[in-house]
């Protein structure tokens, strides 16, 4: 090894041992399981399998077509759909398909507005603005943190989209996907819901099912709820042959040629085992993150969503305004190894001091955690965003909490030895 070699492998360990003393709160993000890790080691890192199964541009891909066909298949009994992509690398490029597929220059599309929750890539200055595709914002109903749906539904009927699309980063509760069914109809629209963040409670059916509430596409991101590789899917049920090719051909050769197939077969697995555990594991996510809300209401925090029990997902939003700011608070909980992001909240105009701070149940859920957990883990938070205790002193609380949550739940545990070797590095 040289110097520079030595320098990346040190930044890594250090960064294990760091996350392995932390709580990671992070709404976006979760762990894989041993099984998929191995999966995600293999040679199949290292291939190529431009196509479908059956019908490549390589030779080479025997095996990997017999994973991509079950894959897609787990992911038709899954989610109840005609059609199933395993191959977008990611949430976003999965949208950039949607767009590529469905949509053209100039089109108009209606979408929730950044500061109410929704992703970069379903903005003008995003992957929409690469299709340049223009946006108009539903109205938000703030008290039910999710679209007002009058307002919308006039906008629709008003503005006429080739898409109507839904679905945020700060996903409290379920669209009112059904409510909206007359103008759409009324349109003819296409109704895209990006799942990024609640595709694992979709699974665990502990969420909305759009599918049957009348989206027909589903995008989104497979290392969120769904504990799976960074990588992304595109799910539909099309109208006719010609929308499933476009959408098809939206993927690949549209915006994907390499389709990360080690990540691919990781998510595999990941779905094998959410067939197995997946309804108790997004239970108790959702479980969890309305603890965690509870619990920092309690101490007297300011938690959105109060009157609807915080949240229907695994993901909490806090004003903390009077503490300084989402920017300050979360760079506070870092110094105590609990580690969140700062968010804009409905009528932040500022992404870089915005009002909120966004927590998510997940990865901690995926470690084993319940609710006893989760009312620890809110006073950990209260005592350093509120309270202003030292963070050494709190990062010390954490580490012991978390030293009792080393071992990934809710999956086969074959590969148990091997995946703390690539990842949790003890000391
Ligand atoms: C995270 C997210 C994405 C993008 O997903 P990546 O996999 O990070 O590209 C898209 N849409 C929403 C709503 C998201 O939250």
């Amino acid at each position: 090894m040289n110097a520079d070699a030595e320098a990346i492998t040190d930044s890594v360990d250090k960064h294990h041992a760091w996350f392995q003393k932390s709580l990671c709160l992070i709404a976006s993000e979760n762990l894989m399981s041993p099984l998929s890790m191995e999966m995600y080691l293999s040679d199949f890192g290292h291939r190529y399998a431009e196509g479908l199964p059956g019908k490549r541009y390589y030779q080479g891909n025997t095996y990997v077509d017999e994973v991509e066909i079950l894959i897609t298949k787990m992911l038709k009994r899954i989610f109840g759909c005609d059609l199933a992509d395993p191959r977008p690398t990611s949430g976003t490029v999965a949208n950039l398909a949607v767009l590529f597929a469905l949509t053209k220059p100039g089109d108009i599309i209606t979408t929730v507005a950044l500061s109410d929750g929704a992703h970069i890539s379903t903005a003008r200055f995003g992957a929409v603005g690469v299709r340049g595709v223009n946006t108009v914002a539903y109205p938000w109903d703030e008290e039910n943190m999710t679209i007002d749906v009058d307002g919308s539904a006039r906008l629709i009927r008003q503005v006429k989209p080739k898409v109507a699309l839904f679905g945020q980063s700060v996903f409290l509760f379920p669209t009112p996907l059904k409510e909206l069914q007359d103008a759409f109809q009324e349109v003819g629209c296409y109704v895209w819901y990006d799942a990024a963040h609640v595709l694992g409670l979709i699974a665990g059916g502990r969420f909305q099912d759009p599918l049957r509430e009348g989206a027909e596409i589903i995008s989104g991101s497979t290392h969120k709820t769904l504990p799976g590789p960074q990588h992304g899917v595109l799910l539909a049920n099309p109208r006719d042959e010609k929308m499933k090719k476009r959408l098809l051909r939206g993927v690949f050769p549209g915006v994907v040629s390499n389709h990360h197939l080690h990540a691919m077969a990781a998510l595999g697995i990941t779905l094998a085992e959410f067939e197995v555990f997946g309804r108790k594991y997004a239970d108790q996510v959702v479980n969890n993150a309305r603890t965690l809300g509870q619990a920092l209401h309690e101490r007297g925090m300011k938690v959105l969503g109060e009157q609807l029990g915080f949240t229907e997902s695994h993901t909490i939003a806090v004003d903390v305004s009077l503490e300084g700011g989402g920017a300050q608070v979360a760079l506070d909980l870092e110094k105590a190894n609990i580690i969140t992001n700062k968010n804009l909240l409905p009528k932040d105009k500022s992404p870089i001091s915005p009002s909120g701070i966004r927590l998510g149940s997940q990865e901690l859920t995926r470690l084993g955690m319940r609710e006893s957990e989760m009312e620890e883990v809110g006073d950990l938070i209260y005592r350093v965003a509120t309270k202003k205790e030292d963070p050494d002193r709190v990062a010390r609380e954490v580490a012991s909490l978390r030293a009792g949550f080393n071992t990934i739940q809710y999956c086969f545990n074959e590969m148990e030895e091997a995946y703390k070797r690539y990842v949790l590095v003890a000391d």
